[in-house]
């Protein structure tokens, strides 16, 4: 298995694709194996992103009430989860969260909401809105995850407006999406990066792992990716949230957190993977680990309707380890003074 191994992490530096049949190889590392697999997908890290780190950071903008069922979300009306919900917040309560967002030393901030998605209609004015009003504080990358884009039209007036990424998670492999949702159609997700991807916007898609998919399943939600070519791969580990059909599952260990992110590393070498909800609480005393283990980029403060780690445990893990987060990159800092601005404008 080790020179198995080493061989794909070659095969990764140069730029070739692994395909599924290595993937599903990989994934059954075990014992010593996963080990040698964290140190080939650093090495894949290291050649294709150095020191640097990405950090970045979302709002709820739209809470709860959703009318999908995806099964892990503690959003869907459907599972009747007691969170807080609240319709559209306005531009200076975002404007308030990118602040925070900036202290943190975040480059980019999305905005997410809880519905079905985009049509058009007021509802897409409003979002239009808080867009163009972020984007115009003009410094802390503009992102947004709301859901299906119902037609590229409205793609194309997301970028017009100032959206730089889109993220939309394909969730999970095509043939176990089934079990997660049925409210709407693997193809309606492919169909939105499809229609961002067109209207010029960054794509941001990955998946949850941990809700019964078998090991294989990852390794097709990798393959998913590389044809698609996404730009960045958040890859979430389900915290399974009291309430919703996923409550009972028994939560992925960390190493077999760290045997993930390694293999979406070595399938994905060159995008950049991003580790984000349940990381913090089931890597535990591994969490330093998922950078050896090939994550370029990590979600920092809070999750939508759940809590992060400390910020400032996070910039001190990244120091502590000799890396560096990509910070103040040009004009891209959101200064203080600018938000003040914008909000006393607002
Ligand atoms: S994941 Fe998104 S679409 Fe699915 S129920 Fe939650 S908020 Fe709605």
């Amino acid at each position: 298995m080790r020179s198995f191994i080493r061989e794909m992490e070659e095969k990764a530096i140069r730029g070739e694709r692994l395909s599924y049949g290595e993937g599903c190889r990989l994934i059954r590392a075990e014992g010593p194996d996963i080990l040698d697999l964290i140190s080939s997908a650093n090495r894949v890290r290291l050649h294709y992103f150095g020191d640097q780190i990405s950090l970045c950071s979302i709002v709820n903008t739209k809470s709860g009430d959703c009318s999908e069922n995806c099964s892990f979300c503690s959003q869907s009306a459907y599972h009747g989860t007691p969170i807080e919900t609240y319709p559209l917040l306005d531009s200076t309560a975002i404007l308030d969260a990118a602040k925070t967002a900036a202290d943190n030393n975040a480059e980019a901030f999305g905005l997410v909401a809880a519905w079905w998605g985009l049509r058009e209609g007021p509802e897409l004015e409003a979002i239009l809105e808080r867009i163009r009003d972020l984007a115009a504080a003009g410094h802390l990358r503009t992102d947004a995850s709301l859901g299906i884009i119902d037609t590229e039209a409205i793609a194309f007036k997301l970028k017009d407006a100032g959206l730089a990424y889109y993220n939309h998670n394909l969730e999970t492999a095509r043939s176990f999406f089934p079990k997660v949702c049925d409210t709407h159609s693997y193809d309606d997700r492919l169909k939105t990066i499809e229609y961002c991807k067109s209207a010029g916007m960054g794509v941001c898609s990955g998946g949850i792992f941990g809700m019964g998919e078998n090991l294989d399943q990852r390794v097709e939600l990798a393959v998913a990716l590389q044809e698609l070519d996404v730009d960045v791969v958040p890859l979430n580990f389900l915290n399974a949230i009291k309430d919703t059909p996923l409550e009972d599952m028994t939560p992925l260990r960390p190493m077999e957190i760290l045997k993930i992110i390694a293999l979406f590393r070595l399938m994905l070498p060159s995008k950049d993977i991003m580790t984000a909800g349940g990381r913090e609480i089931h890597l535990r005393d591994l969490q330093s680990w998922m950078f050896s283990a090939g994550a370029s980029h990590t979600l920092v403060g809070n999750y939508l309707t759940t809590s992060g780690r400390n910020t400032d445990d996070d910039l001190k893990m990244i120091e502590d380890l000799d890396l560096k987060h990509k910070t103040a990159c040009h004009e891209d800092l959101v200064t203080k003074e600018n938000l003040v601005q914008l909000e006393q404008a607002s």
